[in-house]
């Protein structure tokens, strides 16, 4: 039943470019496969664009700019709010299709179905309150107005790891502010935005408000598209080396950016902390998406009073995982997104070893089929490990330990990324003191989780550039325009 219910899925998603409001398939009529990653076998055969199809991609964007600006806002809050229904009907459609194409549990994918569908449901709200000012100028000569107005035809470049929540998260508020786009997800995990945007059409979209590019030539194609004078916004969310790179080229026509980057999260656990609720947020932070998120727990650093017990607890509970498909019932840990994953991951666990950390819990790569890698706990990580520096983007925990408050706060900081940290303490007082000490653009205390369609998301350092979602995510698509006049009654 489950195969012939992801047969016919699979046989109804587009396959094609939707460019102008046509699906259409790539100008040199070249294909690319998608695969499952737990089985290694390829799923869809899709339209594989060139630069020319980037560029008609553009071009349809630009030409449907000034009518879709000029767009009631409830209009297009509301054609957002249709799609937010629809998905709410193919839930279940759209959490298998990022099991089968992304790997993660099925029970994790219906979870972010909620979380990247409320992002259509919030911004679908806030498209009509986009506000202004007006007031005197403090000489009392004039009147100052403040308005916001759409940036214009946007780029959104979107990951592997999260399918849709990526998606929705800069689809939505570009909708709500008026801006057209192109948007180009990762040609591993395609299938889901163009189901989103089929959602998206069916809700009474335009032609070229949204434009879908899937493409194995990211750089070629993209970098024509970021070169294009009319193109005005770049948002992207990636890998910290893609995001810099981009950042290069979006130098050149001056663009408006939003970059989400990689992160190389702080999970501290105070000697006061609850053992208890930490291992249960540990267990979140780390192997929610099969530890590839960028908000994933990198480093754990553990009092060293409470590091042994932490450590036992936390082993203990991840032997108890399921590893498989994640299709299957009671799967707990899926696939990692290929094979290259899985020797990146296998490689950063044998330098930690090699250099005297102890292994407390798997280890290894999976034999057989599928890109499947153990969950693993590693304590007694040394200084410059190589995991402790690098995104790991993979179910692997690394343990350190710390004497103090200032040594773990030091240690926490000791990384060139700034998405997010988690702390562990009953202290109120220590809580607020590491509110004002980690340097990251967002912080749990007493939880592994933060995510959520009304806040601002995003990092400082090197993990990004602006905020999506909350009050914050539409102004990424707005440009502030102010308007001096004489007053009139001077
Ligand atoms: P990636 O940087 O390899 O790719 C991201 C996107 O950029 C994909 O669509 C890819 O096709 C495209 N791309 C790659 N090279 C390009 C180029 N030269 N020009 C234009 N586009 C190019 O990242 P990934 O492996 O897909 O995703 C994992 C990374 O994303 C991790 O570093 C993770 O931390 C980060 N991430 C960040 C956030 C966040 O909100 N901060 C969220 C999810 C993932």
């Amino acid at each position: 039943m489950t195969a012939e219910r992801e047969a016919a899925l699979l046989a109804e998603v587009p396959k094609q470019l939707f460019i102008g409001g046509h699906w259409v398939d790539a100008a040199s009529g070249a294909t690319l496969d998608v695969d499952d990653p737990a089985t290694g076998r390829v799923i869809a055969t899709i339209a594989d664009a060139g630069v020319d199809d980037g560029a008609r991609a553009l071009d349809a964007a630009v030409a449907a700019q000034e009518s879709w600006a000029a767009t009631p806002p409830r209009v297009r809050g509301e054609i957002l709010r249709g799609a937010f229904d629809l998905l709410q009907e193919r839930k279940e459609d759209a959490a298998l299709l990022m099991t089968v194409e992304m790997g993660k549990p099925l029970a994790e994918a219906r979870g972010e179905v909620a979380y990247g569908g409320e992002f259509l449901r919030w911004f679908s709200e806030e498209a009509v309150r986009i506000t202004g000012r007006y007031g005197s100028n403090p000489e009392g000569t004039g009147r100052m107005i403040v308005t916001q107005r759409p940036v214009g035809p946007a780029f959104l470049i979107t990951p592997w790891n999260f399918p849709l929540a990526m998606a929705t998260r800069k689809l939505a508020p570009a909708i709500a502010a008026g801006c057209t786009s192109v948007i180009k997800p990762a040609a591993l995990t395609p299938l889901t935005t163009l189901f989103l945007v089929r959602l998206l059409e069916e809700a009474g979209l335009p032609a070229g408000v949204v434009n879908v590019i899937t493409t194995t030539a990211s750089g070629p194609v993209s970098g024509a598209i970021i070169a294009d004078p009319r193109l005005r916004k770049l948002s992207f969310t990636g890998s910290t080396p893609v995001g810099v790179r981009l950042l290069k080229q979006a130098a050149d026509n001056v663009l408006k950016t939003s970059m989400e980057l990689g992160g190389n999260a702080p999970f501290v656990v105070f000697d006061d902390a609850d053992l208890d609720k930490a291992v249960e947020g540990a267990l979140q932070a780390k192997f929610r998406n099969i530890g590839q998120a960028c908000t994933a727990a990198n480093r754990f650093i553990v009092h060293e009073a409470v590091a042994d017990e932490f450590g036992r607890r936390l082993a203990e509970r991840v032997k108890a995982f399921r590893i498989g498909r994640g299709t299957e019932e009671g799967v707990t840990i899926g696939p990692l997104i290929d094979d290259k994953a899985v020797k990146k991951v296998g490689s950063l666990v044998s330098d930690a070893v090699d250099r005297g950390a102890i292994l407390l819990a798997g280890g290894s790569a999976v034999q057989g089929e599928g890109s499947f890698f153990e969950p693993t706990v590693l304590d007694g990580v040394r200084a410059g490990s190589d995991i402790l520096r690098e995104e790991i983007f993979g179910p692997v925990v690394s343990i350190i330990r710390f004497t103090d408050e200032a040594d773990a706060i030091a240690q926490a900081n000791a990384t060139e990324y700034g998405l997010v940290g988690y702390v562990y303490t009953q202290d109120l007082a220590r809580g607020q003191r590491l509110i004002d000490a980690l340097d990251t653009g967002m912080m749990g205390l007493n939880t592994g989780v933060v995510s959520n369609a009304a806040a601002p998301f995003g990092g400082v350092k090197q993990s990004g550039l602006g905020r999506e979602g909350g009050a914050e995510g539409i102004h990424e698509y707005l440009e502030t325009k102010y308007v001096l006049t004489p007053d009139p009654f001077a």
